[in-house]
């Protein structure tokens, strides 16, 4: 499972952390109640998915975890 760390970071299941600004998660966070909304990390590569109003998980770009 992927761990958030407050109020704006997430660590994906590689370990790899994608860091946001609070102001960016705290609209997502809100937008993600009417439906669901993805995160692009600023790797390009890792997506952060909220739903809900929460983080319901990480897209890794690696295979293997
Ligand atoms: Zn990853």
């Amino acid at each position: 499972m992927p761990r958030e760390i407050y109020p704006s970071s997430y660590i994906c299941d590689c370990g790899y952390q994608c860091d946001f600004s609070e102001n960016t998660i705290n609209k997502i966070r809100i937008a993600s109640m009417k439906r669901k909304q993805g995160l692009i990390a600023d790797d390009g590569l890792h997506e952060v998915i909220f739903d809900r109003g929460g983080m319901i998980a990480v897209y890794c770009p690696r295979e293997n975890t």
